[in-house]
């Protein structure tokens, strides 16, 4: 059997007419540069997740350099938790190991061993919603009002979640950043991505700044990019936006199958040396959409070899944590500085969980892994 990691021509079969029909429209309207679709699908995805404006964005990146361009952020200034290309100066934090988000804990030792000048000049605090599942907001935001910085919350993987006081993920920091990579639940055909804020006067400099900064046209009132989102990747995402709720439900229900099949196996015992643990989503949080489903185990690279060798698609999220990249080895970071971090590197694998995906295909996974872990 082969267990492909995703499977887009699975969900494409069952939406191709819907799909087709949406890119004839913008074909025969050749208004291939902010047409109708684009406000149309600004104003769906800021209702979907309780936003007041949605600025559409032509990458989850961009995305997220627009709103750091829109708080201002430039050279020498601190963001805590995020890369960023405008000269700014990233400051790290490590994760919580149960979720792999933020750590507010490591968020507050971070920013307590910032001099007090830096620290004047930290930007912006930009927690991740990794794997679908909200960071721990109350603490995050709870330690930014106090120091009065803005969070920018990378939303990318978690459209549509919730945190547990029900706010969806994207609408808690005072702007929201999301991705339409083809990988996540709700895809593109290419890039594409949004930026959601309640601020009026944010979702205005957005708007000024992914179309050069100018307005009216060739009036720059600030420099901006072109972070446009094109017509033809809206008019599919309002397509595939009709469908995201049965979407995520499939995404769970094949977690639960996920879970109850390891349990079957009597293999998964949690913190037991030597065997793979299903990670569950947080108690306090669970909302979870689960644009991936992760496992760790202590020998994950000889299982990933043996699931390949099993036609069993994988992925490792993310091998090299950033404090020990090579882009940013002069910030000073050094191994052992974010332990949780570097252990998840170590051990963590991305199974197959998109809706598709059958319970058949479930089950040879979770066979196959238990027999990797009975030696073949
Ligand atoms: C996908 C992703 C991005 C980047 O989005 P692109 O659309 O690929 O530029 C940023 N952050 C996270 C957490 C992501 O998963």
């Amino acid at each position: 059997m082969r267990v492909p990691l995703l499977d887009l021509k699975a969900q494409y079969a069952t939406i191709r007419d819907e799909v087709r029909e949406a890119l004839d429209r913008v074909l025969e309207s050749q208004q291939f540069i902010m047409g109708p679709e684009v406000p149309a699908l600004e104003k769906a995805l800021a209702d979907y997740v309780g936003a007041r404006h949605g600025i559409g964005m032509s990458s989850g990146t961009d995305a997220l350099l627009a709103a750091l361009m829109a708080l201002g952020v430039g050279p020498g200034d601190r963001v805590t938790g995020v890369i960023t290309r405008l000269n700014a100066v990233p400051v790290f934090t490590d994760i919580d190991p149960g979720s792999y988000n933020m750590s507010p804990t490591s968020l507050e030792k971070a920013w307590a061993a910032l001099d007090r000048s830096v620290q004047q000049r930290v930007k912006a605090i930009v927690p991740v919603h990794l794997f679908g599942q909200c960071a721990d907001m109350a603490r995050i935001l709870e330690l930014a009002t106090d120091v009065n910085v803005p969070v920018i919350e990378d939303a990318a993987q978690a459209i549509g979640t919730r945190y547990k006081d029900s706010r969806a993920a994207g609408t808690m920091g005072v702007m929201g950043c999301f991705s339409f990579f083809p990988s996540k639940n709700l895809g593109a055909i290419g890039d594409g991505g949004m930026v959601v804020t309640d601020d009026e006067v944010l979702a205005e400099r957005l708007r000024l700044l992914r179309n050069h900064g100018a307005k009216p046209k060739y009036f720059h009132k600030i420099v901006g990019g072109n972070f446009r989102l094109d017509t033809i990747q809206a008019a599919v995402l309002l397509v595939k936006l009709r469908h995201l709720d049965i979407w995520h439900k499939a995404r769970r229900e094949n977690a639960d199958r996920y879970r109850e099949l390891f349990r079957q196996t009597g293999l998964v015992e949690r913190g037991a040396v030597g065997l793979p643990q299903v990670t569950d989503p947080t108690p306090a949080i669970r909302s979870h959409i689960y644009n991936q489903f992760v496992i760790r185990s202590p020998k994950r690279d000889a299982l990933r070899d043996f699931l390949t060798v099993h036609s069993v698609g994988t992925e490792i999220y993310y091998p090299v944590p950033f404090n020990l990249q090579e882009c940013f080895a002069d910030l000073g970071y050094r191994a052992g500085d974010f332990p949780e971090s570097e252990r998840a590197a170590r051990e963590t694998l991305a199974l197959p969980i998109y809706p598709e995906l059958t319970p058949e295909q479930q089950a040879y996974v979770v066979e196959r892994i238990a027999a990797f872990h009975r030696g073949g």
